[in-house]
């Protein structure tokens, strides 16, 4: 990072310095239909009006459409290869373990919430679950909290105490909408009394993974978030919204998972426990997706023909896109040495699974809708001023959200 307050270049991009205070909001799971349907419904009068008088665009997420590398290639502006995050696990084959990547050791850029930080602007990261939470406040200085547990922040390690008390609500559930009106509320609180120069707000899917598109939950959500960024945006905020990653029913015509088991599949045709199939969904929170989700890498022993597997598993139903690693890491831009030797997509209404026996799907009391494939990467991106010219040309991403709402809106 290099900058003044005329601006800070973070990898390779300059941001110029907030004129007023800039809110990114990340929608966990925001399908652009949620918009759409809420609107329409009545439900979100401001989200309205930010689409018919702001920026309203509809940008690319991150493959795999997950949460942890798109949140991190929203604050860093640039894609997985590059920050390194791209899943909540890769398998570590020199020792023959799966890492969880929610430490910020395996984070290989700096966000642009530090660097501005550096540079001396004031920051509040405010995240639904904690597994993020690390990873966004990386060398960040300033306020940095999760809902989850907003009832043990410090100052030395959250740069407040008490946030439970700030936001005023008690403390929600980890699974529950509750633990995204906690994050809104506690902006609307850090607007009013912080007031800082740059926040950025990231939600949970738990309505998303429940509640499709036009539904009573959904719009409920909707409304609920609808009437916190009006608050913000009357506090003189550039509000910016964008997404992780959308979300689809992945169920078969009776309504139950529709899963192609890949473990099972490969242990069939190679022996048990021949290959390695990773979910990189996978998290200490599966009561929701069950751990499936529409994106799987595969690790196969070097005497294995992965192109002779990735045509084999091209021909299963449901399954979309096989690449090996060379030809996946350079579209979907990952980083070669956290993915397996291939790369196995679903189509929209299909997950990918280990074996059966290896998911509980006990917790699931609503038809599953899951993420992670391609069906799942178009997302809004909504801000409350319009474009301070032509809309940028060339595929937009959601990690330009940084660069649109600091750079190209209207002052
Ligand atoms: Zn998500």
């Amino acid at each position: 990072m290099s900058g003044t307050r005329a601006g800070v270049t973070v990898n390779g991009r300059g941001y110029r310095w907030p004129g007023r205070p800039v809110v990114v909001v990340c929608v966990d799971g925001c399908e652009p239909e949620y918009v759409t349907r809420a609107v329409q419904s009545g439900a979100a009068p401001w989200l309205g009006d930010v689409v018919a008088r702001g920026t309203a665009l509809e940008v690319d997420a991150v493959v795999p459409t997950f949460t942890n590398p798109n949140n991190l290639s929203i604050v860093t502006g640039v894609p997985p290869a590059v920050h390194g995050i791209c899943g909540n696990y890769f398998y570590d084959r020199d020792a023959g373990v799966e890492v969880m990547m929610n430490d910020p050791k395996y984070l290989r850029a700096e966000t642009i919430l530090a660097a501005l930080s550096r540079a001396g602007a004031s920051l509040a990261v405010v995240t639904a679950k904690d597994k993020l939470r690390r990873l966004l406040g990386h060398g960040m200085r300033g306020i940095c909290f999760s809902s989850e547990q907003a009832d043990r922040t410090t100052v030395a390690e959250h740069g407040l105490d008490d946030a439970l008390g700030l936001v005023g609500l008690p403390l929600p559930s980890v699974y529950s909408a509750a633990l995204s009106e906690f994050v809104f509320a506690a902006g609307v609180r850090l607007m009013e009394s912080a007031r800082p120069d740059v926040m950025y707000l990231s939600t949970t899917d738990y309505v998303q993974h429940k509640h499709a598109p036009g539904t009573p939950g959904a719009n409920d959500f909707y409304r609920m978030m609808d009437g916190y960024l009006a608050k913000l945006g009357a506090l003189g905020a550039t509000v910016a919204l964008t997404a992780d990653h959308g979300m689809n029913a992945k169920t078969d015509a009776a309504g139950a998972p529709s899963v192609v088991y890949l473990q099972d599949v490969l242990d069939g045709w190679l022996g048990a426990a021949t290959a390695r199939v990773i979910l990189p969904i996978t998290d200490p929170y599966v009561v929701h997706h069950g751990a499936l989700g529409s994106f799987a890498t595969v690790y196969l022993p070097a005497a294995v023909d992965a192109g002779a597997i990735k045509g084999r598993l091209a021909a299963l139903p449901g399954v979309e896109l096989v690449l090996e690693r060379a030809a996946a890491c350079a579209r979907f831009e990952l980083p070669p040495d956290r993915m397996g030797d291939l790369v196995v997509v679903s189509t929209r209404n299909v997950v990918l699974g280990t074996a059966v026996a290896r998911h509980d799907l006990s917790g699931l009391d609503a038809p599953l809708r899951s993420h992670g494939g391609l069906s799942e990467q178009l997302v809004p991106l909504l801000v409350n001023r319009p474009l301070d010219g032509p809309t940028p040309s060339g595929r937009l991403r959601n990690f330009d959200v940084f660069d649109i709402a600091l750079n190209r809106v209207a002052a």
